[in-house]
């Protein structure tokens, strides 16, 4: 039963950047408590994550950082890879099977067990460069995924969506020169980490298959909406993704406490609307989401139960 999965592990709550650090265990028990709450939890097909292969790993991430972090990965307490990010002794078990669910997922959605999955997964990934960890990121998982559907299923039209309210420059970066992968992103602007300006339209071969657009502070649902219609719409029906991918962060949601966009939970269902359209039409209705950033617990559970409700309903 259920077109929809989802992927969590209670290991992902053992990667702990300490008290005070929004990025918390919290935000996951937070969403496991709401979608049994609400009982859109007994509606998905849950999938296991599994630690995932350095081989994928190493189609974004170079040895040498994958080395680094196994040699610094610390018995107790915690060691600082970044300005805001760091290892507890559960973060690289945790950042495995954070990009190896997202291998599960799209197993099971290439299988034909589900057509959509939720990764509800820590740390986070669209920050995440080549060769370091940045902005509460380890792995890029949602990159990760997009080489492994190409590689292991040979599919070769990608579409990412990224509609956290940070610029994701680690997907960027990873597939700025490749025409292979459409990488579409909203975030505020300016705003932390300071690229995505809509002059970043990709290199070379890849030229025009990044398409970054900057919203001001403040908008919400409705300037949200006219940006996906208008420019994610066409851009993704003349290119036919065979695969959909979602950076899903929810701290675009007017309550985050590191942002100042206006977007509600019905503003995200619409989007996932949108993003599904584009799926069915193209992909045959394949998407996986994974989560990224959203830091006010609440606007976060209610708005990740949104987002799944919107799903099953394709
Ligand atoms: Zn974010």
């Amino acid at each position: 039963m259920g077109n929809t999965g989802l992927v969590y592990d209670p290991r992902y709550l053992d990667h702990d950047m300490g008290a005070g650090h929004p990025e918390s265990p919290n935000r996951l028990r937070a969403i496991i408590q709401q979608l049994e709450r609400s009982g859109t939890a007994a509606r998905l097909v849950r999938i296991e994550p599994r630690e995932a292969e350095d081989e994928w790993i190493t189609q974004i991430h170079e040895p040498s950082y994958l080395a680094m972090l196994k040699s610094h990965a610390p018995v107790s307490g915690r060691v600082s890879l970044d300005s805001d990010t760091s290892m507890s002794s559960g973060s690289l078990t945790a950042a495995y099977l954070a990009a190896g669910g997202a291998l599960a997922a799209v197993d099971a959605i290439m299988s034909k067990a589900v057509e959509h999955v939720f990764c509800a997964v820590r740390p986070p990934g669209h920050h995440a460069e080549a060769g370091h960890a940045m902005g509460f990121c380890l792995f890029n998982h949602v990159a990760i995924a997009a080489r492994y559907v190409q590689k292991r299923y040979g599919l070769n039209r990608v579409l990412i969506v990224d509609w956290d309210v940070h610029h994701g420059n680690g997907t960027q970066h990873s597939f700025e020169e490749d025409p292979s992968v459409l990488f579409f992103s909203t975030h505020q602007f300016p705003h932390y980490p300071g690229s995505g300006r809509a002059m970043e339209r990709g290199r070379g071969a890849g030229e025009w298959f990044t398409i970054n657009v900057p919203m001001e502070a403040g908008q919400g649902d409705e300037e949200y909406r006219a940006v996906f219609q208008q420019s994610l719409v066409p851009a993704a029906d003349a290119f036919k993704p065979e695969f959909v991918l979602i950076s899903a962060g929810f701290d675009a949601h007017k309550e985050d406490p590191l942002a100042s966009m206006g977007l509600t939970e019905e503003g995200y269902a619409d989007l996932t609307g949108i993003v599904a359209g584009i799926a069915r039409r193209h992909a045959s209705g394949r998407i996986l989401s994974s989560l990224e950033g959203g830091y006010h617990l609440t606007a976060l559970a209610t708005s990740v139960d949104r987002h799944i409700q919107s799903l099953l309903a394709v």
